[in-house]
């Protein structure tokens, strides 16, 4: 007790770091601290340049850059304040009031919380839907879902891959089963049509019916539209299938009510939490509580997520979501969604107007498929040469893609310029930037004398006489630059951040 009460109890001063993130207040080590203990209370700019630097880079990355891939959002200060807690220490394998260790009464609270906003967020009865809050990310939500509803090599059907669909949705290739969801079970995609791009349901109902579906997954990484679920349902019974949506993409956009409510017609919905909704990278999986045949279908769940396929949940990231759902219930979350689909629709104009092609003519939500075929450009191209202005996007195979190692297409999201406060007129600006990286492209792909994406890179990277595509290269990059570091990034005190050192361009 004395020895205790003899330690010094001076603190240090507030963390003075070189991180432009507001950091929270730390106790120092006393002094009796043993050398081997020192170490924990040391800041991170201190104690670790090299991490630190590389953190300093990317914040820089991320705010000199405009970020259109569609899977990404920038999420809150107030979401990377809970996931970088202290909440980090405790294991709580089980469910609130359920655990496995001790000390959990905190963590209960948490959990509680998190599943309470959770079915707020999406407008659930609790008396009618469950939620899981602990899976690690949106594949571990998959394969903890197809644990609780199907059986090892059961059938299941998903959008295929090419036509936007996800790997964890059953994905295989004619010499490979690429996933879990395809080694453990039997799949079979179904897609789009060639005519209209949209989900051909005519065929999927075909399909179902010789094929004997235990579980149809709905639900895609890469499809501009909205999905009819009462379509799908009416298969689903039919062939007395599950119904399970993936709305990983999309979860924000259908919190907000902005899309078709997947929850009036599937048994069970998993999303990942930090696409459109804005929340930490991690999983949701909700589930009917509700149905007659069905009345384990929340035990089933639970148990699948943990002991089947995880361990201790990351209970940091569980305040994450829990404070992302907050927001994601709050009337303002509603006015950033319709944002970001009037910014992917301004988006999809812009290019239309200069003559472009994009699958399905246009969008519902926050992403935009270019097809680039009938310019004589891949997918790879352009996404190196906008890499090299900072205009970060994906290729992307678009229908009819014959080859899926040079897709001929590129998948475009709002979600994230969106979140820096962008509006219709500065996404034109933006396509407007798109459409001079496609035609440098062009002027590029000349000059390389081949189609070869290594004689590519070579002109738009090095100075050769006579050509003029890397010096273009070179223009727009800080015209992007100099726009893009016009806006705030959430978490950062951009006005006092300064240019961090290696960076990979000067
Ligand atoms: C992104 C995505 C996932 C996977 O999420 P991770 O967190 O990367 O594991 C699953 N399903 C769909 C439809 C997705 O778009």
């Amino acid at each position: 007790m004395n020895r205790l009460l003899s330690r010094s109890l001076t603190r240090t001063p507030i963390f003075a770091a070189r991180s432009p993130f507001i950091p929270p207040l730390r106790k120092m080590a006393t002094a009796t601290t043993p050398e081997f203990n020192k170490m924990l209370y040391a800041p991170l700019a201190e104690i670790d340049p090299a991490v630190q630097n590389i953190i300093d880079k990317e914040t820089w990355r991320q705010f000199t850059g405009l970020e259109l891939i569609a899977s990404e959002n920038l999420t809150s200060r107030a979401t990377m304040e809970a996931n970088g807690s202290i909440l980090t220490n405790k294991y709580s394998e089980g469910l609130p009031d359920h655990r496995y260790y001790g000390g959990n009464e905190y963590i209960d609270e948490l959990e509680q919380l998190c599943r309470k906003r959770a079915l707020e967020a999406f407008h659930l009865d609790p008396a009618k839907w469950g939620v899981n809050v602990q899976p690690y990310s949106g594949s571990t939500a998959n394969f903890a879902a197809l644990t609780a509803l199907i059986q090892p090599q059961d059938r299941l059907m998903g959008l295929g891959l090419p036509d936007g669909g996800h790997l964890t949705h059953g994905y295989y290739t004619a010499k490979k089963k690429m996933t879990a969801s395809s080694i453990y079970f039997q799949s079979f995609p179904y897609g789009i049509s060639s005519d209209s791009k949209l989900i051909d349901y005519e065929s999927l109902s075909n399909q179902a019916k010789l094929f004997k579906p235990r579980l149809i997954i709905c639900g895609a990484s890469a499809y501009p539209r909205d999905w009819d679920y009462k379509a799908l349902k009416t298969v689903a019974e039919r062939e007395g299938a599950w119904l399970m949506a993936d709305i990983a993409h999309t979860s924000g956009l259908i919190a907000a009510q902005q899309l078709n409510n997947p929850f009036e017609y599937c048994d069970v919905v998993t999303t990942t939490t930090h696409k459109t909704l804005r929340g930490p990278r991690a999983g949701l999986i909700f589930f009917r509580k509700d149905l007659e045949h069905a009345k384990d279908l929340e035990k089933r769940v639970n148990d699948a997520v943990f002991p089947a396929c995880q361990g201790g949940p990351h209970n940091n990231t569980i305040a994450g979501i829990a404070t992302a759902l907050l927001q994601a219930a709050q009337p303002a979350f509603q006015e950033y969604a319709k944002q970001v689909i009037k910014n992917a629709r301004s988006l999809a104009e812009a290019l239309v107007a200069h003559g472009y092609q994009l699958q399905t003519d246009g969008t519902d939500n926050h992403l935009v498929l270019w097809d680039l075929r009938h310019l004589g450009l891949t997918g790879s191209k352009v996404e190196k040469v906008c890499d090299l202005m900072g205009i970060t996007i994906n290729k992307n195979a678009v229908n009819g893609d014959t080859s899926a190692q040079t897709p001929g297409g590129i998948r475009l999201g709002t979600s994230a310029l969106t979140s820096r406060d962008m509006k219709e007129e500065d996404i034109k600006i933006v396509a407007d930037f798109l459409h001079r990286a496609v035609q440098i492209s062009l002027t590029l792909q000349k000059e390389a004398g081949t189609k070869k994406l290594v004689d590519f890179v070579r002109v738009a990277t090095q100075k050769e006489d006579g050509k003029v595509g890397f010096e273009q290269v070179r223009a727009l990059r800080d015209e992007v630059r100099q726009f893009a570091s016009k806006w705030p990034l959430p978490g950062v005190d951009v006005a006092n951040l300064k240019k961090p050192e290696g960076l990979h361009y000067e």
